[in-house]
């Protein structure tokens, strides 16, 4: 966990951001910046398979089987061999057996024969078409089916189509949702192998705070963004350690960042790193590690610390994402930036937020040189073609809006005021948030 001497400086990692303004920093570079500073954990355990999801994958999945294990039905029908369909009138068979799902391989099945079959049943040797039930006519022991209801090969599920033996179902880096569960269960596989749950330290900064079942004295606001960052952290199957609100005093502030940096992979505190406060959070953090102030070209959520602590009393290192105290900006930042570096740092890969491009149903004021992370709710139109909206008031504080919206509209930097009907590109919180 300590520190290796292969670990790279900031100054070295920082070196892809020289020509660009620290006072104005453009997301993609700060971007580049934190995709450069993560080192993935490499600490590996293994689980029983239901335990692992949302936990990241240390070893590729290699099937061992054919999934299918054999050729078989689609549907409940019929079977029989697909040559022997007459093209211009109908066909009959007579059916001269059964095959049910987890039956054994029927066979002699002869020319002029069918066999009922249902969903998942082996096929029978030889025959290779199905007819779904609803397609025949009975006729006796006969089956008749009219011409063109059926190709040759039609409704047989092929040994191998979902996973050949010797493939890879599924690689290193991913992390496990439902069908990954699923997939594995269908190898028969009971124990994966991932990485550690990485181990997130979190707090608020401020003076003006006050904790839930505290009385709140004039000019005070109940902490808010724990509870957010509680709510967004618990999404990633993180390990959590809550360390309250801490007060702005060099003593709290240092014990608060010690105790965080020795127990931590990543460390998120709000709060302290506005103009005005950022000065004191620097020299209290400068004596853990090596810390960066930026001010991003974005809006919500201009200022950010960024760097690596280390602990005095155990030489634990942990990221340090320092984030703006407006509770808006926090889920902005937080978006934007610190939940690719957790995936990132917790082994998994390919972890960047999909962008949907979408028509605004209102003009949206933007100025180039920034990117903005307006909130809105995207809906059906008149049309029932998705659009987007804005949501209620767009001030970095304003959290009943974030509440209201269902997703957030993101100008790139470069990009000036849009029109009405003009295409923008959305981050959807559904699955996220
Ligand atoms: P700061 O970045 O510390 O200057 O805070 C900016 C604004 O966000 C101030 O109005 C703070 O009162 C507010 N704020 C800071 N931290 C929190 C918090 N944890 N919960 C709710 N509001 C906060
Ligand atoms: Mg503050």
């Amino acid at each position: 966990m300590s520190q290796t001497a292969s670990v790279r400086s900031l100054d070295e990692i920082s070196s892809c951001l020289s020509g660009y303004d620290p006072q104005a920093l453009p997301v993609e570079q700060a971007r580049a910046f934190i995709d450069a500073l993560v080192e993935p954990i490499t600490e590996q355990e293994k689980l029983p398979l239901r335990s692992a999801l949302g936990r990241v994958l240390a070893e590729d999945v290699v099937s061992t089987i054919n999934v299918p294990s054999h050729d078989n039905s689609a549907m409940d029908g019929y079977a029989f061999r697909g040559a022997e369909l007459n093209a211009d009138g109908d066909t009959r068979f007579s059916v001269a057996g059964a095959g049910f799902a987890g039956d054994g391989v029927l066979s002699a099945i002869e020319a002029g024969q069918c066999v009922r079959i249902m969903t998942g049943a082996i096929m029978p040797a030889d025959l290779d078409t199905v007819i779904p039930q609803e397609f025949v006519q009975l006729d006796g022991n006969q089956i008749v089916i009219p011409a063109g209801v059926v190709k040759a090969g039609d409704n047989r599920r092929l040994a191998g189509e979902d996973l050949a033996r010797g493939e890879v179902a599924l690689h290193c880096g991913r992390r496990i949702r439902p069908a990954d569960l699923g997939l594995m269960a269908s190898l028969g596989k009971a124990e994966v192998t991932v990485y550690r749950p990485l181990r997130v330290a979190f707090f608020s900064t401020g003076n003006e705070l006050r904790s839930i079942g505290e009385t709140l004295d004039d000019g005070c606001v109940f902490d808010s963004n724990r509870y957010t960052l509680w709510g967004m952290l618990s999404q990633l199957d993180v390990q959590l350690m809550d360390l309250g609100v801490v007060k702005d005093n060099r003593a709290s502030l240092t014990d608060a960042f010690e105790r965080a940096a020795a127990q931590a992979d990543v460390v998120i505190t709000s709060g302290g790193v506005s103009v005005g406060e950022a000065d004191y959070t620097k020299q209290i953090v400068a004596e853990l590690g090596e810390v960066l102030f930026w001010r991003i070209a974005m809006r919500p959520g201009r200022p950010m610390a960024i760097g690596r602590l280390q602990s005095r009393k155990n030489g634990n290192t942990a990221l340090l994402f320092g984030l703006p105290g407006n509770p808006v900006a926090v889920m902005v930042t937080f978006y934007a930036f610190v939940r690719e570096a957790l995936m990132k740092k917790a082994g998994s890969v390919g972890e960047r937020l999909p962008l949907m491009r979408v028509k605004t149903t209102m003009p949206i004021r933007k100025r180039a040189g920034r990117t903005e992370f307006q909130r809105g709710t995207l809906a059906p139109d008149a049309a029932g073609e998705w659009a987007v909206s804005l949501t209620g008031a767009q001030g970095s504080g304003v959290l009943r809006s974030m509440s209201q919206a269902n997703c957030l509209i993101v100008l790139g930097h470069e990009q000036q005021s849009v029109g009405a009907g003009e295409p923008v590109d959305v981050m959807l919180f559904d699955g996220l948030i």
